[in-house]
């Protein structure tokens, strides 16, 4: 699988993408609502995608425009849209292609968002789901041959850390013409699934993208779409075809922008987008620090730490992923490491014991976070789903930071004394 990444490559690239060598060197932020036309023949030309300039900001922005364009240039793409958050993207694709009737096809586990947007919203609006386990690849192709509309899955499970066959799953769907987007917001750089095949990835780059915590957003990147015999011209897509055929290679961002951005708002504004390139100016130096520093302290934990606790990641040899890590994830697959504690009350006794470790819901931040997951995220799901996305009573959720590895293991060794 052509999975290596060249950090030094992105390195010089982000920094350079991000800032410009004339003029102000940090992006500029223009967070003006409005955009005035210079006459009503431009109006006329804006409205119909035929001039390029901004129309009004919840359909874009020039300061989102230059985030949306660094972030499709890194993950291969044609070009991208950025959103309000990381839901705000996945809600933004579901909208734009799903209509009452149609199914969709969740493989894997996921994130407790993800699960109830599919699970509760589009189901009241008609939209049928099937979940299935990553592997399960018999699952995956009869919902594939009963006319699934679109599949989505993540790069890995969260929290389980499971680890997809990425480029199967892709294969299988590009075989049936099936929309697939995979939400890759563990894996900026490590996995690039539009070089892979894959139509549409989404990120939640309030995580690992910005790392700072200082801004809530969202992006979707797009594949160009073919001129000719492209899946979107499937008989499955007929209510999209008059978008592709005007569109062309663009449509993809045309479909989201028309049937979802527009009527549903779920756009990035400014200073977020701002917020999110400081963030990704860094982005490689960070991926490549923090997955060095995951293995470093899983192999600690999994070393010193007693009896009755146990820490999870797909780079230990005891994972029934490690096969799969080495082979596909070679450099990393992203901040997260699990512990199991047994119980719910010992998991409460280590978290409150550790000194450096923050306690919070977020991910992917340059500080390394940790969380219960039944009493918190997954409060509201009922054992069959938590048994699903696996989730249980003692189980913590780790994500690495950037501090130093050894002294972060030593946090959580002094915890376990609490036990
Ligand atoms: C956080 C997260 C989301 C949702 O992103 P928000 O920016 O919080 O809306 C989606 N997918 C994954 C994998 C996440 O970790």
């Amino acid at each position: 699988m052509n999975n290596t990444t060249d950090f030094n490559y992105f390195n010089t690239q982000l920094v350079h993408e991000v800032g410009s060598s004339v003029g102000p060197i940090a992006p500029t932020i223009t967070p003006s609502a409005a955009y005035g036309y210079v006459d009503a023949e431009e109006a006329e030309g804006i409205f119909a995608a035929e001039v390029n300039k901004p129309l009004y900001a919840r359909v874009g922005n020039p300061t989102n425009a230059k985030l949306e364009g660094i972030v499709a240039k890194f993950e291969g793409g044609l070009g991208a849209i950025a959103t309000s958050s990381g839901m705000g993207a996945i809600s933004m694709v579901c909208t734009a292609f799903l209509k009452s009737g149609d199914e969709i096809l969740c493989i894997g586990g996921f994130f407790g968002g993800t699960y109830s947007l599919v699970n509760e919203t589009l189901a009241r609006f008609g939209v049928s789901n099937t979940f299935c386990e990553v592997d399960d690849f018999e699952h995956i192709e009869n919902a594939l041959k009963r006319g699934v509309k679109m599949v989505i899955f993540e790069s890995v499970g969260n929290p389980s850390l499971t680890l997809p066959d990425v480029q199967g799953i892709i294969d299988l769907c590009n075989s049936y013409e099936t929309v697939v987007m995979i939400d890759n917001t563990a894996t900026p750089l490590l996995l690039r699934p539009l070089t892979m095949g894959a139509d549409i990835v989404v990120h939640s780059s309030t995580k690992n993208m910005s790392g700072h915590s200082a801004a809530l957003g969202g992006v979707a990147v797009f594949r160009a779409v073919k001129e000719d015999g492209d899946k979107l011209l499937n008989e499955k897509y007929a209510d999209v075809h008059k978008i592709v055929k005007k569109m062309g290679k663009k449509a993809f961002i045309a479909i989201c922008k028309k049937r979802a951005i527009r009527d549903f708002g779920m756009t990035a504004n400014a200073f977020g987008s701002f917020m999110t390139m400081i963030g990704l100016e860094t982005l490689s130096l960070r991926v490549e620090r923090v997955n060095q520093n995951v293995e470093v302290i899983s192999e600690i934990l999994d070393e010193k730490l007693p009896e009755g606790i146990s820490v999870n990641h797909p780079s230990l040899a005891s994972s029934p992923d490690y096969t799969r890590y080495k082979a596909d994830f070679a450099q990393g697959c992203g901040p997260l490491i699990s512990i199991d504690c047994g119980t719910k009350e010992r998991a409460f006794k280590f978290l409150n014991a550790l000194e450096l470790v923050i306690l919070t819901a977020n991910i992917g931040d340059n500080r390394t976070l940790a969380l219960h997951m039944t009493s918190t995220i997954y409060s509201d799901f009922n054992e069959e789903a938590r048994k699903f996305l696996g989730v249980h009573e003692g189980l913590i959720r780790v994500s690495i930071g950037l501090e130093d590895p050894k002294t972060i293991a030593e946090d959580f060794l002094q915890a376990v004394n609490a036990l």
